[in-house]
């Protein structure tokens, strides 16, 4: 009997060695999910000044600007069935109503959420942080939200400006609100503080909407210089700029209701299903 003792014993570890290796995860690398945009991709979906987007990467979930409709942007987040409980952490850009009046609606329902403000945001903005008893993180300087995502800090502008970066298998992905410093501005500071030549995609507003033609060629191809791949135009990128950026990088656009998804090497386009 002792002896079956020390065989069963001995037996185990060996046992547990021949388990199967746990399944991959089955989540893309990175979804992210237009929540407001002045354009809708979908009829579903409303369209209304402003821009905001869900990001989940790695398992995290990051909501990027609110909008300047809280309940749209709240309606938008229930039909894509997002529990604004879900959100690890929140990172608004700059300053202006159209990105940043969301946040206090979605953190009235999710007070244990990191909100990330600039530093110079006017006092109005804190105000109402503290009527939601919110206390953001005040940005002074580029900093590490989580593993591979970063904010560039504060980029000189009128307002200043924050963007979000992430370094995926792919590349870095690089998500703007208004690009109010000017989106080449931004591309460079990016490139430089995270010592890269390329951006794999560049996502957001970019600003153009009053910028004439030739100015605009001037932008598109200073960001092919800067070896920027994918663009997804959206918010206030204007009519002429999205078509002119289109024909550089490939048809692509965002509007509320639109699903991007990067996952090994594909990059595609799915708008977000309602059921
Ligand atoms: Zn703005
Ligand atoms: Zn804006």
């Amino acid at each position: 009997m002792r002896l079956f003792v020390i065989f069963a014993v001995l037996l185990v570890p060996c046992h547990a060695q021949a388990q199967a290796p746990k399944p991959k995860d089955p989540r893309p690398e990175l979804e992210i999910r237009i929540l407001f945009d002045n354009m809708a991709a979908n009829k579903d979906y409303l369209r209304s000044w402003g821009f905001s987007a869900l990001i989940d990467f790695r398992g995290k979930r990051i909501l990027f600007d609110s909008g300047s409709d809280p309940i749209l942007l709240l309606e938008h987040m229930d039909k894509m069935k997002i529990d604004p409980k879900s959100i690890d952490e929140a990172f608004i850009s700059h300053h202006h109503d159209d990105h940043r009046r969301g946040i206090y609606w979605v953190f009235e329902k999710n007070p244990a959420m990191k909100v990330h403000f600039l530093d110079s945001f006017g006092i109005e903005a804190f105000h109402a942080a503290d009527q939601v008893k919110m206390k953001p993180n005040r940005v002074k300087g580029p900093f590490e939200l989580m593993p591979g995502v970063y904010s560039t800090g504060p980029i000189d502008g009128l307002p200043p400006e924050q963007a979000l970066l992430l370094e995926t298998s792919q590349g870095l992905v690089m998500i703007v609100g208004c690009s109010h410093p000017g989106i080449v501005k931004m591309v460079e500071a990016a490139q430089k503080q995270r010592k890269k030549d390329s951006i794999r995609v560049l996502l957001g507003g970019f600003h153009l909407l009053k910028t004439q033609a030739d100015e605009i060629r001037k932008v598109v191809n200073r960001l092919d210089e800067l070896k920027v791949k994918i663009v997804i135009p959206a918010h206030c990128t204007g009519d002429a700029a999205t078509e002119i950026l289109q024909s550089a990088f490939g048809k692509h656009s965002a509007g509320a209701g639109r699903w991007i998804i990067m996952d090994g090497k594909r990059l595609e386009f799915r708008t977000v299903p309602l059921k």
